[in-house]
């Protein structure tokens, strides 16, 4: 019988098909319910935690998710439940909200450059250097010429940190029009809530086909080999988490990270403890 999640699997984006950023592409179905959906999401965690003790005695990379979505498209939610599997003690995560003055004095790459995580460490951002070439963009905040030549300097910055043994990977979380709306309301209605409301996510959604093309040329110029980006369907968050848990699995399996040796100087000096 065929494995019920293997098709809950992401790809990175094809340069070669057209991206599909439709309310369709933020749905996929999966056979199983909530409940088994959820089990084999924790099997996957469990596998995360074992995976990052390895990485960071190992010492070799460090992982840095970028996250990007529009609002309410669940960045805070992927961080909690899957970065929620890590040791607190070897993860670092950043938010990236407008940029203070001084940064503002800085070139846009320098407040990300800062939070990169070093390695043995597994970072994420909770919105990042792309906001530049989105936000940005969108709002009309520098002039066009100036966002655009962003797209390189991006490519360019992402090449020297894998150089520098970063490995990087990037989920835009893909919600659609309606499912935004219904977090949104959550956000007026529900008093838990009340506190992420904020007047300029509305303002943000009555510019969504602007975002849309921000989105996709984004993924257009800045999926590389080096640092790919995945379109992750959102609108379920149970597929959401399963989904990025599952290509982190997949990441951190693929470096081979083993524990170090103990040194034999060291093991000679210590001999005689019992
Ligand atoms: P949620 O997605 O759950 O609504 P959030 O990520 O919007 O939460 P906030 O701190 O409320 O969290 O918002 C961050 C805001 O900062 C966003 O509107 C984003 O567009 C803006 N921002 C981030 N980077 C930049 C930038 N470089 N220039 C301008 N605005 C930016």
């Amino acid at each position: 019988m065929a494995n019920p999640t293997s098709s809950l699997r992401l790809s990175p984006v094809d340069l070669d098909e057209k991206i599909k950023l439709g309310s369709k592409a933020a749905r996929i179905e999966s056979s199983l319910d909530k409940t088994e959906l959820e089990a084999a999401t924790a099997t996957l965690l469990a596998r995360l935690s074992e995976l990052q003790d390895a990485f960071h005695a190992d010492g070799r990379h460090a992982l840095l998710l970028v996250l990007q979505g529009r609002d309410a498209s669940g960045k805070d939610g992927v961080i909690k439940t899957v970065y929620g599997a890590f040791n607190p003690t070897g993860v670092h995560v950043a938010a990236f909200g407008p940029p203070t003055p001084l940064e503002l004095r800085h070139d846009f790459l320098w407040r990300a450059h800062q939070v990169v995580p070093p390695r043995g460490m597994i970072g994420v951002f909770n919105r990042s250097h792309y906001e530049d070439v989105l936000a940005v963009r969108v709002r009309e905040l520098v002039p066009e010429p100036v966002w655009r030549a962003r797209y390189d300097h991006i490519n360019t910055f992402e090449r020297m940190l894998t150089d520098s043994g970063v490995i990087i990977r990037k989920c835009m979380l893909h919600v659609s029009r309606e499912e935004q709306h219904d977090r949104l309301k959550a956000r007026l209605d529900d008093p838990t809530k009340n506190w992420k409301f904020r007047l300029e996510d509305l303002k943000d959604r009555d510019r969504w086909d602007a975002y849309t093309d921000a989105y996709r040329e984004m993924l257009e110029r800045c999926s590389t080999p080096w640092a790919p980006w995945y379109v992750v369907p959102s609108d379920d968050k149970a597929v959401r988490n399963h989904l990025i848990a599952r290509m982190l699995v997949e990441t951190l399996e693929s470096t081979k990270s083993a524990y170090p040796p103990m040194d034999e100087a060291v093991r000679a000096a210590a001999k005689g403890f019992a």
